[in-house]
């Protein structure tokens, strides 16, 4: 089989209950559920750490973040470190990254392994974005490159741009990130009114009282009371709305933006999409589709990320390759974000290297389910109540029956809305019987044996990938 093409679209906070094809009860998606209906949607992808910069280390190395050291938003990426984009290109792949890059700047952090990349500094903008193109004269560093227009457009166009340019008889791969749809959910033009006479459904969590939860988890900040002032609402709270009004206005007023930014995406997928149509290229081109985490829509009461709740854990993932993918299949194999890069490594037909932990799945994607294949997964968040959200770190394990999560608090006498918080807390979750998360069941006698069981295999866990437990100082 000739080597494919690899165009690989990636989102910012996209989360798979905001895709149509994942049955979405909040927008429409038609370009995005054109790849699902022509490709496989995976239902059980995972991210090993629900925050921006590094589940994008984990995407490009293959390894989970106590290996590849980015484990929060203030580190950023050592572009030293082995990419499946560096082996791609060694292997002859022409390779471009554009949008968002968001794993540092500097000769230390910029982009490495591309033949082309133009980048958002840092999170970017919206509208009139700069971005920073590299060098690529072999002068070390990038140019500021000045337009005015609005961020996924102008990501879609330098990607057809580039895409142009490329040599007809090498395959390409092409990184397309998109800021959209990170806060501060700022629409295009085109957008600006969809949804306005209209009232999205809320999530049947979003008053989540948070009985039986953690004490740090109910002393989080992430609640959408606490949006602003995070977030500007562009808007003063109405006057006389009681409690539950005002939480179900703040609700209205964030999604509609969240899925204003959404809709540019999707009309993005639809010109690629129609761009590999035009220039013959649909058959030979794997196009996947993924957000660098989830995001919590309202569920729980709550917007962002962080948590190993579904909400936040799961990833979309979509991908097309007529030559392989049965289409409109559904797989629901655990599959995981450090497992993208030996899979693009086998599809290009790299030779994975061993510093690689994730498994290529492409036998998924040929429509098998190996015996052996993977039943848990491994999950860490490292930021420690960090200054905007008061998210507790936190390890845990997802097997496919159940949740077991370890916030592992640093015993600084916190205090939580019921005193003293302990300096180690756990939560477990049936999901079987609660898929919604909403009953905490650690400790309780008939999951004795539950319990027992994913505390051995978060340890197991936690050896298979060279994490080490927390120890308090
Ligand atoms: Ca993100």
């Amino acid at each position: 089989m000739a080597r494919p093409n690899l165009l690989f679209i990636m989102s910012d906070d996209h989360a798979a209950h905001a895709i149509g094809a994942y049955g979405s009860v909040i927008n429409e998606t038609p370009h995005l559920d054109r790849i699902a209906a022509d490709g496989m949607l995976f239902d059980n992808c995972f991210c090993t750490n629900s925050i921006c910069t590094p589940s994008r280390a984990a995407v490009l190395t293959g390894t989970y973040n106590h290996v590849n050291r980015v484990t929060t938003l203030k580190t950023h990426m050592d572009n030293s470190l082995v990419t499946f984009p560096k082996l791609l290109r060694a292997a002859g792949y022409q390779t471009a990254m554009v949008g968002k890059w968001h794993l540092g700047h500097g000769p230390e952090h910029d982009p490495t392994g591309f033949d082309f990349w133009r980048v958002l500094p840092g999170q970017g903008h919206y509208h009139n974005p700069v971005m920073l193109q590299g060098r690529m004269d072999g002068r070390p560093g990038y140019d500021v490159v000045e337009r005015g227009g609005y961020v996924t457009e102008l990501i879609t166009d330098d990607c057809i741009d580039w895409l142009d340019r490329t040599e007809p008889n090498r395959p390409w791969m092409l990184m397309m990130h998109h800021k959209a749809p990170h806060r501060t959910w700022e629409p295009s033009r085109k957008h600006f009114s969809l949804y306005d006479d209209v009232e999205i459904p809320e999530p049947d969590t979003m008053f989540d009282d948070h009985e039986t939860r953690a004490a740090v988890v109910q002393a989080m900040e992430m609640r959408l009371m606490d949006l602003d002032p995070i977030i500007d609402l562009k808007a003063e709270v109405p006057a006389g709305l009681d409690h539950q009004a005002e939480v179900k206005w703040r609700y209205q007023r964030y999604i509609k933006d969240y899925l204003r930014t959404i809709a540019s995406i999707d009309d993005s997928v639809g010109q690629m999409l129609d761009y590999l149509d035009a220039t013959g290229q649909a058959d030979d081109t794997v196009v996947v589709y993924t957000s660098d985490q989830g995001f919590f829509l309202g569920d729980h009461g709550w917007f962002d990320k962080r948590l190993m709740y579904e909400e936040s854990l799961q990833m979309p993932f979509l991908i097309r390759y007529p030559k392989l993918i049965e289409g409109a299949s559904l797989h629901e194999g655990m599959v995981l974000n450090v497992d993208f890069a030996p899979t693009f490594c086998e599809l290009a037909g790299v030779e994975v290297p061993a510093e690689m932990q994730g498994t290529s799945f492409v036998p998924l994607l040929a429509g098998e389910s190996p015996e052996s294949w993977r039943t848990s997964m491994y999950y860490r968040y490292w930021m420690h109540r960090d200054e905007n959200h008061n998210v507790p770190a936190h390890y845990g394990v997802r097997t496919l029956t159940h949740k077991l999560i370890c916030y592992y608090n640093d015993p600084l006498g916190q205090t939580g809305a019921n005193g003293p918080i302990d300096p180690m807390e756990w939560e477990l979750f049936d999901l079987e019987a609660d898929p919604l998360e909403t009953t905490n069941v650690y400790g309780r006698p008939e999951y004795a044996s539950a319990q027992a069981a994913l505390k051995g295999e978060l340890v197991r866990l936690q050896a298979e990938v060279g994490d080490d437990p927390y120890v308090a100082s």
